[in-house]
């Protein structure tokens, strides 16, 4: 099974993906995650990308679908996968037909997360993740079980990215509706696309999209 999530910045698909990663054993693609690898790590990518992650704008079309292209190479994908933050513009979207379909690859669904947009820059400013293992977690909505120490690893280290502040947020969420929602009726056409409330709570979402899934 492969599939898209779509929705805004904050809307839950890293939540939901890592969830789909534990309890389907799905690989999770998020193109923002490769691309803070790229950064971290100072590749020519990496120092291309960096500047234009700071501000909240589109790394290229070209660059992107380049990580994808390879990472679609590597043996575990046959897992079946989850993209997370990919194709994010019309262009994308055709790449990632074309190199499916030289993969020999097929996508089965495209799940929207809808959230209203008044709540979901308090969803990105409240978010941070485990330093160790990347478990993500929010200031009200998700906060460790033993205050401070990671559910998943025991680590007391956490971290927050950089783009997650409201000046940064504001441009993000421009982007997502000027080039990213765009690209629903591309496979509103193949009949791919469900929708999913992303308003509910984290385990609602995931049983939706689990009966998603499962249906026939
Ligand atoms: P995205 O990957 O779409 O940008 P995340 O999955 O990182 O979004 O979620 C953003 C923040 O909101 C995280 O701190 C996460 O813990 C929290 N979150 C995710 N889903 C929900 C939900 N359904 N209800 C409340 N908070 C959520
Ligand atoms: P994300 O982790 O999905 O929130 O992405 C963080 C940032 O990485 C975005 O604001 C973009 O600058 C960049 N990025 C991630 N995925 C893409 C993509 N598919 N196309 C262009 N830029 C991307």
């Amino acid at each position: 099974m492969n599939i898209i999530l779509l929705g805004p910045p904050g809307a839950g698909k890293g939540t939901q993906a890592a969830k789909l990663e534990a309890e389907r054993g799905m690989v999770q693609l998020s193109t923002g995650d490769m691309l803070r690898a790229a950064v971290k790590a100072a590749t020519p990518v990496g120092l291309q990308a960096k500047a234009v992650m700071e501000t909240g704008g589109l790394v290229s079309d070209e660059i992107v679908t380049g990580i994808i292209s390879e990472r679609l190479d590597q043996p575990d994908v046959a897992k079946g996968f989850i993209l997370d933050g990919f194709p994010r513009t019309e262009a994308q979207a055709a790449s990632l037909d074309t190199l499916l379909t030289e993969k020999n690859m097929k996508l089965d669904h495209v799940i929207e997360l809808e959230v209203d947009e008044a709540i979901l820059a308090d969803r990105v400013t409240g978010r941070f993740t485990c330093a160790k293992c990347g478990t993500g977690y929010h200031d009200r909505y998700k906060l460790p079980v033993v205050p401070d120490v990671c559910d998943v690893c025991g680590s007391t280290e956490f971290k927050r990215r950089a783009d997650d502040n409201a000046e940064t947020v504001r441009a993000r969420m421009a982007e997502y509706h000027a080039k990213t929602a765009p690209i629903l009726p591309y496979y509103e056409a193949k009949g791919l696309v469900a929708r999913v409330d992303g308003m509910a709570d984290i385990a609602h979402v995931s049983e939706a999209i689990e009966a998603i899934l499962d249906k026939r």
